[in-house]
């Protein structure tokens, strides 16, 4: 592996997160090599451990997760491993870690957020990893300089679904590279620092190369912002004219909760949260992390968990905000006093059923997309960070490699400066001003993780085009993603 770092040089790889057709398993190793005197010497720094969505595609027997293939950076003492840094809480970015401490490695120091740790702490409850085996974890906050070996990383905030995401501006002698981590533009979070553009542009003339979330890439204009979810979450239950309004939110996307409260209280309507155990524990890890849903409704309105003791403390005007498929008959729901408000796209469709089958009306994201929340920035979120910034070149990642393929001409017409060759998982890149050089090539795989008892052990998988069976080919076609772009470079080139 130290073979093709025989020239000093700041260099990138993808581990996970530049699959052919996927799009989980986040992880990228960044190196510097510096010339000493006592000859070269590395500094390396991880940044997320993810875990592989679809590992029952990857034809294991009773598998339980696919990480990325980190054993041979961890075991290598020239690379020197002295840090992961963990962009957010998301289990595509975070849940490897899990599986690599029951796998029986060891791990350099974690660098994350408040939140971050706490769910990695009901990771570690969850899979009982013993407190001796855990690594260090190191709490962040936007604005902290961490100084590992030749390199320095500054910790930027990002505006994400969850709470402490963060992006990294990694600064090496030869180039200085912004990872965005999952990341909007949007500053209208609720409860959560928006992305620091404050701080992206005070280093404008250093950043060379954007590590960038394309997840949303196929999306025009600016990602939805959480103000325009808000207002029409209010409008839409203003215009229902009814009581009691249910509102299924997704679980690991406690923004939602957030925004479904506010807008229940702008209208003084009492809260029910209602839900799986999934629900309530994110629940109260908001609830741990801080947020007080009792203080900001103040003696506005009523905020219960679970059914209330009695309807009569409920009152007539509420809103129901869980993940629950079954709304049961507590709540007295009928279609002349009640209205769903579907915001995740796929999760929900008993509820539809059962909304249909009280003949209660309802929306959903498929009508009105704003009621989705969104994570991941648009054409527009990238193209204003070009401005922002000095030409730097953009390296996409969370994107399968069809997608990244295709936009090129629509890229190239708003003038962002895309890495040539499109980055696949093992490929290492040199990086240096207004470059960035495919250095080294090597077949990807995944560790397929099983388990017996509480030990965990890999089986290596060579990554093939089908290693994701087409997730997202299902979803959005080759072809179709083509078309996207033709027509919308030809909707810009008419604007001129
Ligand atoms: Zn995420």
């Amino acid at each position: 592996m130290t073979d093709c770092f025989a020239e000093p040089g700041f260099y990138w790889r993808p581990i996970g997160g530049n699959n052919i057709d996927q799009i989980s398993g986040h992880c990228y190793q960044y190196t510097d090599i510096v010339s000493r005197k006592s000859g070269l010497s590395a500094t390396t720094i991880i940044v997320d451990v993810g875990k592989f969505d679809n590992h029952q595609a990857l034809g294991i027997k009773n598998s339980t997760a696919a990480v990325p293939d980190i054993r041979e950076l961890l075991k290598t003492p020239f690379l020197n491993p002295g840090a992961v840094f963990l962009t957010h809480s998301h289990p595509d970015h975070l849940n490897g870690i899990v599986h690599y401490l029951k796998a029986g490695f060891l791990l350099p120091p974690l660098y994350g957020g408040k939140y971050t740790q706490m769910i990695l702490d009901d990771l570690y409850a969850a899979f009982k990893v013993p407190e001796y085996m855990r690594p260090d974890f190191i709490c962040i906050k936007d604005g902290d300089k961490i100084k590992i070996g030749s390199l320095e990383t500054e910790v930027v905030s990002a505006s994400h679904t969850c709470f402490d995401s963060f992006g990294f501006i990694i600064k090496s002698k030869t180039a200085t590279v912004y990872h965005t981590g999952d990341m909007k533009i949007d500053n209208s979070t609720y409860f959560r620092k928006p992305t620091n553009l404050k701080a992206v542009k005070n280093l404008a003339s250093k950043i060379t190369h954007v590590v960038a979330d394309f997840c949303g890439i196929t999306e025009d204009g600016f990602a939805v912002r959480e103000v325009a979810t808000f207002k029409k979450m209010v409008r839409i239950i203003r215009k229902s004219h009814k009581d009691k309004i249910f509102i299924p939110v997704y679980p690991t996307h406690p923004e939602m909760y957030l925004i479904a409260f506010l807008a229940a209280l702008k209208l003084r309507k009492n809260v029910v949260f209602y839900g799986s155990d999934d629900f309530y524990g994110y629940l109260e890890l908001m609830r741990n992390y801080g947020i007080s849903f009792e203080k900001m409704a103040g003696n506005r309105i009523k905020v219960f968990e679970g059914e209330p003791q009695s309807p009569d403390a409920l009152g007539e005007s509420f809103a129901v905000i869980g993940d629950y498929n079954d709304i049961g008959n507590f709540f007295g729901d009928t279609p002349d006093n009640s209205f769903g408000i579907i915001t995740a796209r796929t999760f929900f469709n008993p509820l539809k059923g059962q909304f249909n089958s009280r003949n209660i009306k309802f929306v959903t994201v498929q009508e009105v997309p704003e009621l989705q929340g969104y994570g991941h920035g648009f054409i527009g979120d990238y193209e204003y960070l070009n401005n922002l910034l000095r030409k730097p070149v953009f390296i996409p990642t969370h994107c399968p490699c069809y997608i990244i393929d295709s936009c090129r001409p629509l890229m190239q017409h708003l003038g962002l400066n895309l890495i040539e060759t499109t980055p696949k998982n093992n490929q290492l890149y040199r990086l240096e001003p207004g470059k960035c050089t495919l250095a080294a090539e090597n077949p990807a795989s995944w560790l397929v993780v099983s388990y017996s008892g509480s030990f965990a052990s890999f089986s290596e998988v060579w990554q093939k085009p089908t290693s994701g069976e087409g997730f997202l080919k299902r979803t959005f076609s080759a072809r179709r993603c083509r078309n996207k772009f033709k027509m919308l470079l030809h909707l810009r080139r008419k604007r001129g």
